[in-house]
């Protein structure tokens, strides 16, 4: 079981900034994110484009911003609970929130703050029969550790940047065989990404199918082989230990949307005082929430998980005296 202060549920821009803030009130956060890292959509949708609308920054890219948020948090030293998706929530005989992931792991806090943006990234699955089957025996669609896939047999689908740039990682001394197959014979990734793939196929370290795909999958309990399909010669079986198709993911509000909360449009309805939701020790800040005049903008988010620390802190400690103090005055511990 995980204790914190505040349970953050999701690791984006905002979610990140609510550790810095709560860190200032000595309140301690942990963070929990579906994805295998931190950032939300600025590492995910757009790491290499630049924000204009940052304070101070005239221009930054989205991942270097994630980048110093992360430096901004570290001296709270916050928890990571990553690649797994906050599920279920229930309180305990001490009113303490229990929110358990979909793969099990267990969390304890008095607050939760709910950060989740656009909700959980949904991977957009192939239509193949009897995928599921295989899902976590061989079939994944997120690369969370490329490790796992030392010396293995691995195709990869796709023809955006994460399908290149995982061939190219594993070709690069990590699996034993790497397949990338695509629909097309163009790509949608990076020039350099590109020009890159097709340095390792021609050197032999990755086995480059352009108009095929992948149509079948088979094997006992874990994938052994998946059919081939292309345009110009056929069917292929290919003997493998794991199929990744990386065909992008998609935003759904998720399991939040069972947690009683008042939701409108897909986003949670907040009281701007506190950014509070209708469940008492709930709190929902940056995109997932809803509130006359909402801007779906970092810099608001920002703003959310100021305020809302503050009401966080009172509800912990209802007989502590909080007062404003500025960072510039003794650094960021001495609060
Ligand atoms: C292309 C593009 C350009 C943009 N440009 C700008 C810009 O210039 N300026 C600007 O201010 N904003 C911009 N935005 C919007 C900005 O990215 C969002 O406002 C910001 O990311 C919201 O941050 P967040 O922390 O609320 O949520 P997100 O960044 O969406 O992060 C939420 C995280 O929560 C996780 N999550 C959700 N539900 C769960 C769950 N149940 N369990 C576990 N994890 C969960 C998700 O996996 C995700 O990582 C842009 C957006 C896009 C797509």
């Amino acid at each position: 079981m995980i204790q914190t202060d505040i349970l953050i549920i999701g690791a984006g821009p905002c979610g990140l900034f609510t550790v810095f803030e709560a860190g200032l009130l000595k309140l301690r956060c942990h963070l929990i994110d579906a994805l295998p890292q931190a950032g939300g959509q600025c590492s995910e949708i757009y790491p290499k484009k630049p924000i204009y609308d940052i304070p101070a920054y005239p221009s930054i890219l989205a991942g270097d911003l994630v980048d110093k948020l992360m430096e901004q948090a570290a001296p709270f030293e916050p928890g990571f609970t990553l690649g797994e998706r906050a599920e279920e929530i229930e309180k305990d005989e001490e009113g303490q929130f229990i929110l358990t992931t979909n793969r099990g792991t267990k969390h304890r806090a008095p607050i939760i703050a709910i950060a989740g943006g656009l909700g959980c990234f949904e991977p957009r699955k192939p239509p193949v029969d009897g995928l599921a089957n295989f899902e976590d025996h061989g079939v994944e669609y997120i690369i969370k550790d490329p490790e796992f896939y030392r010396d293995k047999k691995v195709i990869i689908s796709g023809g955006g940047d994460s399908a290149l740039d995982w061939a190219i990682f594993l070709a690069e001394g990590v699996a034993k065989e790497v397949t990338l197959v695509h629909r097309r014979t163009e790509f949608r990734g990076h020039l350099d990404s590109v020009q890159k793939v097709m340095d390792h196929a021609a050197a032999g370290r990755i086995r480059l199918m352009t108009n095929a795909e992948v149509v079948e999958v088979h094997g006992d309990t874990d994938l052994q082989s998946v059919v081939v399909k292309t345009k110009e010669d056929g069917m292929h079986t290919l003997a493998t230990d794991h199929w990744v198709p990386l065909f992008g993911l998609s935003p759904k509000l998720g399991p939040i949307a069972d947690w009683n909360l008042n939701i409108t449009k897909n986003a949670v309805e907040v009281d701007t005082f506190d950014y509070s939701t209708n469940v008492p020790g709930i709190y929902a800040i940056g995109d997932i929430n809803t509130y006359p005049g909402k801007l779906k903008l970092i810099l608001c988010g920002f703003h959310e998980a100021t305020l809302m620390v503050q009401s966080a802190f009172k509800r912990i400690y209802p007989d502590k005296n909080l007062v404003l103090k500025y960072t510039t005055v003794n650094g960021v511990n001495a609060f």
